[in-house]
């Protein structure tokens, strides 16, 4: 500012000097009002093309001024650039918070005062099948045309979720959605959506499951208690007591075998997969389940009954079997199940099978086949189901619990095998155990103290 007033004295002296040069006292007045014009001119004209500049939105090329002038028009355009860079901070802080949303699991919807969509996510574009331009500013209640929602947007008590179930395109599945509104600020209204189908489908199974596991137990139980109850109240004899005895035995062997299941499911759920570090010799596993299976034979079959004819590999085969890397009492557990239930299921005089076979892929195939009643197609997809049978009455009475393919399936995706199962009704069944090539090794030197090993259990 005191530039400027020097600046405007300097000029006035100056006038007022070349006045007084050239015509004396009343000429140096004269040229020191027409200095002070000319600087009023010059500084109006400046004042005029920086505002004009200004009003323009300071986008095109800027003025040249000095002076005052100058230095406001430098400083405008620092304040402008400043203003830029806090705009470009703040858009792209905008653009990482949006991207953060866009990437949750979660729908999100912003809705204004009169609930018309603001912004959404696409995880909701996609749960509510919105189409985020076109819908954007539409009333949400036009779009989620559910009278359930209405009613929770109309009722405003936001404390809990509204369970929402949307039909799928393309004739998938129908999704559930658990919807929450949270207001905010002055009228508008936090709209979150999950998709809880997976949970729902959880929790159903886990109350089924749950059903089954009563309703197994309670059977056996129930008959339990009525022998006892015959036992108290009767005067039997003795052959009458020893048969009432025996199937007392029965029902709670029946009891046992679906606790010790049971437990073997929650252990390999439990427990983390097994490495490579332990090796089991698959003559020790095989050889166990050709004994085991025998033995249930004679039990299953009845008196008198043709027996069953069995093929497995003979001691030369197995010897040089190799091993799997796994753990011993889980892998033991999945064979003899699929072994022990092709000896519950195939009849008197029909053909066990069972086979190990190396693979050109460097994996190798355990399979068992039986000339049994075999299996109708609908049924195969669902066989590894908890308590899934075919046939009740034949599952119970074979000693089953229904729990034996869920747990093969169980340690077989644990040792990163797969399970296959084929079978044609009236001719029997397979079942394909394929270990992949980390997994099997083939046989080091025999040593004696593998083969006389014996699997704990699970
Ligand atoms: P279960 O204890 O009832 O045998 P599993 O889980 O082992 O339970 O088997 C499920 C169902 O699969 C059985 O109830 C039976 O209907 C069917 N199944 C299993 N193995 C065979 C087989 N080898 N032949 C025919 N059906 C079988």
């Amino acid at each position: 500012m005191l530039t400027r007033l020097l600046l405007f004295a300097a000029l006035q002296l100056a006038g007022g000097a070349l006045g007084g040069w050239w015509g004396g006292p009343w000429a140096a007045a004269g040229g020191a009002c027409a200095a002070a014009w000319l600087w009023f001119a010059w500084d109006a004209a400046s004042a005029a093309r920086l505002l004009a500049w200004l009003r323009d939105g300071a986008g095109r090329a800027s003025p040249r001024l000095h002076g005052t002038w100058g230095e406001a028009l430098d400083r405008t355009h620092r304040l402008q650039r400043q203003h830029e860079q806090a705009l470009a901070a703040s858009e792209a802080r905008l653009h990482t918070f949006l991207s953060a949303i866009q990437a949750s699991p979660n729908g999100v919807l912003l809705l204004d005062e009169q609930g018309r969509i603001e912004w959404c996510n696409q995880q909701a574009a996609q749960q509510f099948g919105l189409d985020v331009q076109r819908d954007q500013m539409q009333v949400i209640g036009n779009l989620v045309r559910d009278p359930a929602f209405g009613a929770y947007v109309t009722a405003r008590d936001f404390t809990h979720d509204l369970l929402l179930t949307r039909p799928a395109a393309n004739g998938a599945a129908p999704t559930q959605l658990a919807i929450r509104l949270h207001p905010y600020g002055e009228g508008r209204t936090l709209m979150l959506s999950r998709d809880v189908t997976q949970v729902q489908l959880a929790e159903t199974m886990r109350r089924d499951f749950v059903a089954n596991v009563s309703h197994e137990i309670r059977t056996p139980l129930t008959v339990l208690a009525g022998f006892i109850e015959t036992l108290q109240t009767l005067q039997l004899n003795e052959a009458e007591r020893a048969r009432y005895l025996t199937l007392m035995a029965q029902q709670s062997r029946r009891m046992q075998a679906l606790v010790q299941d049971l437990l073997t499911l929650s252990r390999l759920e439990g427990s983390p997969a097994p490495g490579l570090e332990a090796w089991t010799p698959v003559r020790t596993l095989l050889q166990r389940c050709a004994q085991e299976a025998r033995e249930l034979s004679h039990r299953v079959l009845p008196a008198g009954a043709a027996p069953h004819q069995w093929e497995f590999p003979d001691d030369a085969s197995l010897q040089s079997a190799g091993e799997i890397a796994g753990n011993e009492a889980e892998l033991y557990s999945a064979l003899s199940n699929l072994v022990s239930n092709a000896v519950r299921y195939t009849p008197a005089a029909g053909l066990i099978r069972v086979t190990w076979q190396p693979q050109a892929d460097g994996g190798a195939t355990f399979s068992v086949r039986d000339s049994g009643p075999g299996i109708a197609a609908e049924h195969i997809p669902r066989l590894t189901e908890r308590f899934y049978r075919i046939d009740r009455g034949r599952s119970r009475d074979s000693g089953g619990t229904g729990l034996g393919l869920a747990i093969v399936k169980h340690v077989v995706q644990r040792h990163g095998a797969q399970l296959t199962i084929t079978s044609t009704p009236g001719q029997g069944s397979v079942f394909c155990v394929r270990f992949p090539a980390g997994r099997w090794r083939a046989s080091r030197a025999h040593s004696p103290a593998a083969s006389e090993s014996t699997a704990p259990s699970l």
